[in-house]
């Protein structure tokens, strides 16, 4: 029986090696097959990756509802870095990520979208928890160690400006905190729904 595959729908997304880590990434969440995901490169210089549903009629039917993960070329964090030349574990790693936000709206109903939109937006702890949960959801579907090379390397990265590497501080897990995640996960085979460290 071949196995069954997602829907993706890759736009302005020319590197073949993307494509094929995106790919690669999103086989390990099954629970996403129903819902057609789009890959899509801005030429914009907006900061970092994002995931969003896709405003169109499916959006109003939570079943079918359409995804959207849009990255720029030339991300802030790597001015001097081409997203295709980063490593394939970074990358992987922040699809990884990017993918956890999907699963963690999955469940919310149209009115939950546009109330978590706002949420994100105005309230540092909520957001703080929706990046944690991502990450938390990265980890569960196996990806801790590209989760942990992505933050490393944003961490180390020389050309990283210093209000971004506050932000991740402030707002995401740090490697120390995914790698006890990851001991967790290993010991009890599950995860929390959220994981307060
Ligand atoms: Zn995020």
């Amino acid at each position: 029986m071949p196995q069954p595959r997602h829907t993706i729908v890759y736009q302005h997304v020319s590197s073949p090696h993307l494509r094929e880590w995106f790919a690669e990434t999103l086989a390990a969440y099954p629970e996403l097959l129903p819902h057609p995901i789009y890959l899509r490169k801005l030429p914009t210089k907006y900061s970092t990756m994002r995931a969003q549903p896709v405003f169109n009629l499916q959006f109003w039917r939570r079943a079918t509802r359409h995804y959207r993960v849009d990255f720029s070329s030339h991300l802030e964090v790597t001015e001097h870095v081409r997203v295709r030349e980063l490593p394939k574990e970074v990358v992987v790693g922040w699809f990884a990520h990017e993918l956890g936000h999907i699963v963690d709206y999955l469940h919310r109903p149209w009115r939950g979208m546009i109330a978590f939109g706002l949420g994100y937006a105005l309230w540092s702890r909520y957001m703080r928890e929706a990046e944690r949960r991502a990450d938390t959801i990265a980890v569960d579907h196996g990806f801790g160690s590209e989760v942990i090379a992505t933050k490393q390397y944003l961490m180390e990265h020389a050309t990283l400006p210093d209000h971004y590497k506050k932000r991740l501080r402030k707002y995401y897990l740090s490697a120390d905190e995914i790698e006890a995640l990851v001991t967790a996960y290993e010991a009890h085979g599950e995860m929390p729904d959220i994981v307060e460290i």
